[in-house]
């Protein structure tokens, strides 16, 4: 009724706390469980004869395993609806893959982002690909034509059109992209005092912001004394007085290619690293900024953030991320959520 859950998204999922990657809804049957295996625990060691008699009579059956304590009671019933989740084929495909690259702190962004019912689902619900894709409706629906609608090269599923696409590079990849470089550029801005309209996304960098003791650079070639050709990362920021930089790439790929797209980062820049160090005599780092298009991080994300001294809770960056990504499977599949 209220697009909080698609019809083919997870049923278990619901069920299952937001730090691991569910909804966190109370199910009426875990709760009524739950409350009969206290009652049984407070009445089974009680020496009063009434009270033992309430324990007799059949009127607090005892939950089915009793050997789990109340307080690890709850424990057992989500770690049990978490697992039927991940083993589904299709729909724990997803957080399997997480655990897999060990990219299973990604789901931040459903405990503290806030977004829009709709859009949490509709999020939920590409990660259990359980969207009407071409490739969806030829494989499980018995349609003829998966390819996709778009470039007409590839299957059309959701892992293509979220990031591998080659008619969005331009468009709505390019976009994404840049709502989490002028989210990042505002932060930095705000933190080291260069004047910044009031709402992020209306923010609008120039190449070089300059003051006593911080240089930003957006977008901006470095000059070299020998050829490097990845020589544009998107931000580089310079502390003088520390006498640090740090270089600042970004990237959405698809959420399995999260760990390896940021040794590529790093790998990519460090001859540029080299250079940066020997001609501004600084110490220089190398701070690959990647998200997923469906959220996931890697378990180094949060330092990453932490080293650009900004605060900014990680969960706001995945949050500009999955507003475009939401917004370009609506534009892509019609879907009208
Ligand atoms: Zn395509």
């Amino acid at each position: 009724m209220n697009g909080g859950l698609h019809p083919r998204a997870d049923v278990d999922r619901i069920y299952v706390w937001r730090t691991l990657g569910g909804c966190g809804l109370l199910g009426v049957e875990d709760t009524v469980s739950f409350e009969r295996a206290t009652l049984y625990y407070y009445l089974k060691d009680h020496t009063d004869v009434l009270m033992k008699n309430v324990l007799s009579s059949g009127f607090v059956k005892t939950p089915a395993d009793v050997s789990i304590a109340p307080d690890a009671f709850k424990d057992h019933l989500n770690v049990t609806q978490f697992q039927n989740w991940r083993d589904k084929p299709l729909h724990g495909q997803y957080v399997r893959n997480l655990q897999d690259i060990n990219c299973f702190n990604s789901f931040g962004w459903l405990v503290h982002s806030d977004l829009k019912i709709k859009t949490e689902s509709l999020i939920l619900a590409a990660q259990d690909q359980a969207l009407t894709t071409k490739y969806f409706n030829t494989s499980i629906l018995g349609g003829s034509d998966p390819l996709c609608r778009l470039c007409g090269t590839n299957n059309e599923t959701v892992a293509h059109i979220v990031s591998g696409c080659s008619t969005l590079v331009r468009t709505s990849y390019k976009k994404r992209h840049d709502a989490v470089e002028r989210h990042l550029h505002w932060c930095l801005c705000s933190q080291f005092g260069f004047p910044v309209v009031k709402e992020w996304w209306k923010h609008n960098p120039r190449s070089v912001e300059e003051s006593e003791s911080v240089k930003l650079l957006w977008d901006f070639t470095i000059t070299t004394d020998r050829t490097i050709h990845a020589n544009r990362p998107d931000l580089i920021l310079v502390l003088k007085e520390e006498r640090r930089a740090y270089l600042v790439d970004f990237s959405c790929p698809f959420d399995n290619n999260v760990t390896r797209k940021e040794a590529e980062k790093v790998e990519k820049y460090q001859d540029l690293l080299l250079e940066i160090q020997r001609l501004w005599h600084v110490r220089a780092e190398i701070i690959p900024i990647v998200i997923g298009a469906l959220g996931a991080v890697s378990p180094k994300f949060d330092d990453w953030l932490k080293s650009l001294h900004i605060n900014l809770y990680p969960c706001t960056l995945q949050k500009s991320v999955l507003l475009e990504t939401a917004g370009l499977l609506r534009r892509t599949l019609n879907i009208h959520l």
